[in-house]
């Protein structure tokens, strides 16, 4: 490690990352991509043609140079490439075109963790894809589905495990994003797979099935005020409950409220769409913007989930007009933004949309996760700094309004462990697990293509949209995760797949000299003319290792389950008296001490060894 995030690979470290990119490389060329090589420093002007450099934040490495230009360190190259191709693609006949590199990234992670498993600094294979179409010959969906079919094979060749999920998918929707996971306990992502087998999603999108509401129940008792002084979180709440009201308190008996803010502008909108919004919310829909609170509610166990917010505000409000689309959707207000509105932060409850000055009122919605929407024992904010209610009630305390729609329950939170899977996607109970998010596919539309315009022509002589698709794995981060998945590692080191290995096998000599140095090198050139099959269709010669420093064999020993090279083969000269070497697979598949083998059939033990890593 030489700073935060960032690492100096030595000679091994280098070979297995060599090796992953060549796998890569290997597949890419097999599902017609071709590589390029793009620059790391990119004119900030780029960036801020597509929004990136604000939607990026404080994760783009931003840098001035010697005549005042800022530049970015490119953290990924969408505009970088839709750029170029615009630069060289004039017509719909030089579509379809795929072209990746791989290449070093930049981001200025918050917080770096794990070594390689998020780093500063890193090497990205990523790919981007061309269209006129979506669909059919040459469209975008029979590229992300060889692209898709091509990160299987790397992953399996690469010998790793993984799951594939629905991710956020942006623009398009539906199911046009999937992440590559590798399944362990120090992954960063969550996803939830339903034990149908039929579903699995991050949980950033995961759907959650049917779930019933009850908002007609009898309140639970009279609803009234408790002082409840610098409780403004559920936790401080529900630790010093007793000391409040001399009884317990769980989260899942708290409703958490929290505020959001939507706002858009209308001046290059339809008449149309702005009269649609004025229908609904009335003269709070001027003809230059629209401003909406958004009160979000879920169980305080649960967590919102921002871009199912996202879609409640689109079901909410017509999907169909284009400035509620482009728009970001609801932004958490931040603690002085709420309280000039009229909200006591900390201490919000459902029942703040009557508590709020008229004006806020008019502009407020409220959105109620079907859990939340239940008739129970509930306390909530009291909409009043420093104090919370108990008995809250939705159908006495929450006054329904006739003239607009500020009341709707929408799934708005993130999926757990034991929630029901979406019905239309084969039901069954969600199951959580944390993975290594090794690689993503995406479907991007045009919204790079439009928002730098690039276009082509079509059959009609017609400008055309470019239609497009990205494509990322992170290369050092399969070492990470080839270390950290399940049976990567144990208490004496790495014990790596066979085919991204720095080397596939050890020779250990306890004596590297005279006739057995002879012996060593015949040997270790026997095994490397070999082929070794490592998953189905990919061979390749391994590489051999001798370990001829002179030390002792402990010390040997020690070293060699260190790097993990997954067989190695200890040449003694007692054993070697009676025509054997000593051969021992580093994950235990011939035993804890391995196997004497004969000399002769020493190399042939070592590519069936070889073929089982
Ligand atoms: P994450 O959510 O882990 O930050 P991301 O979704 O932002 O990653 P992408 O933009 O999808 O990352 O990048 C493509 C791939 O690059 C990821 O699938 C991941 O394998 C790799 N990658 C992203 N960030 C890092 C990092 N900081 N260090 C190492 N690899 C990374
Ligand atoms: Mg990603």
């Amino acid at each position: 490690k030489l700073g935060s995030g960032v690492y100096d690979y030595l000679p091994l470290g280098l070979r297995s990352l060599q090796k992953v990119a060549a796998i890569i490389r290997e597949e890419m060329a097999a599902a017609g991509a071709v590589e390029v090589l793009l620059p790391a420093i990119v004119p900030i002007e780029l960036y801020k043609r597509t929004g990136r450099d604000e939607a990026y934040g404080d994760n783009l490495f931003r840098l001035t140079d010697r005549h005042g230009r800022e530049q970015a360190l490119g953290p990924t190259h969408e505009e970088v490439i839709t750029e170029l191709v615009g630069a060289y693609v004039e017509s719909y006949r030089q579509l379809p075109l795929t072209l990746y590199q791989i290449q070093t990234k930049f981001r200025d992670e918050f917080r770096p963790r794990f070594g390689v498993l998020r780093s500063r600094e890193f090497l990205m294979k990523d790919a981007y894809s061309f269209h006129t179409r979506v669909e059919g010959e040459g469209g975008l969906d029979e590229t992300y589905q060889k692209q898709y079919d091509a990160y299987c094979r790397i992953f399996d060749r690469c010998g790793l495990t993984y799951e594939i999920v629905e991710a956020e998918s942006g623009p398009i929707g539906g199911s046009a994003s999937h992440e590559f996971m590798i399944p362990s306990p120090t992954g960063e992502d969550t996803i939830l797979k339903s034990d149908t087998g039929n579903y699995a999603a991050n949980v950033e999108k995961c759907e959650i099935g049917m779930r019933d509401h009850d908002l007609d129940g009898a309140p639970t008792g009279e609803i009234k005020e408790i002082a409840t002084p610098d409780c403004s979180s559920i936790d401080d709440l529900c630790m010093n409950w007793p000391k409040f009201s001399g009884s317990h308190l769980k989260p899942k008996h708290v409703l958490k409220t929290l505020v959001y803010h939507v706002e858009g502008d209308l001046t290059a909108s339809e008449q149309e769409t702005k009269d649609k919004l004025r229908s609904l919310y009335g003269d709070q829909v001027s003809d230059e913007k629209f401003h909406f609170y958004c009160l979000a509610v879920v169980r305080g166990d649960h967590e919102i989930n921002e871009a199912k917010l996202k879609e409640a505000w689109l079901e909410i409000h017509g999907r169909e007009m284009k400035p509620l689309r482009d728009n970001p959707g609801p932004r958490l207000m931040d603690e002085k933004e709420a309280i000039a509105a009229g909200f006591s932060v900390g201490y919000v409850g459902p029942h703040a949309i009557h508590a709020v000055p008229d004006s806020t009122r008019m502009r407020t919605y409220l959105v109620v996760d079907p859990d939340a929407a239940q008739s129970q024992f509930w306390v909530a904010g009291a909409n009043k700094d420093g104090y919370h209610c108990v008995n809250f009630n939705w159908k006495r305390d929450i006054e329904w309004h006739a003239n607009h729609h500020p009341f709707h329950i929408k799934d708005i939170r993130n999926a757990i462990d034991g929630d029901p899977a979406p019905a239309e996607r084969g039901g069954g109970v969600l199951r959580e697990t944390k993975g290594i998010e090794v690689g993503h596919v995406f479907k991007l539309g045009c919204k790079y293509s439009d928002a730098m315009n690039v276009s082509v022509l079509d059959e009609n002589n017609q400008q055309q949209s470019i239609i497009m698709g990205c494509y990322g794995i992170g290369v050092n981060r399969i070492l990470a995760a080839a270390i950290e998945r399940d049976g990567g590692n144990d208490d004496n080191g790495i014990v790596w797949p066979g085919s991204i290995a720095p080397f596939q096998v050890l020779i250990t000599p306890i004596k590297y000299q005279g006739a057995l140095l002879y012996f060593n090198d015949t040997l270790a050139t026997e095994i490397e003319r070999m082929q070794s099959p490592t998953s189905p269709k990919a061979f390749f010669h391994p590489d051999v290792l001798i370990d001829d420093r002179d030390e002792r064999p402990g010390v040997k020993f020690k070293d060699a389950d260190l790097v993990g090279i997954p067989v190695r083969i200890t040449i003694g000269d007692k054993a070697l008296a009676d025509g054997c070497v000593e051969i021992k697979a580093r994950n235990g598949s011939n035993g804890p001490k391995g196997e004497l083998v004969p000399v002769e059939k020493a190399a042939a033990r070592v590519i069936e060894l070889l073929g089982q890593v």
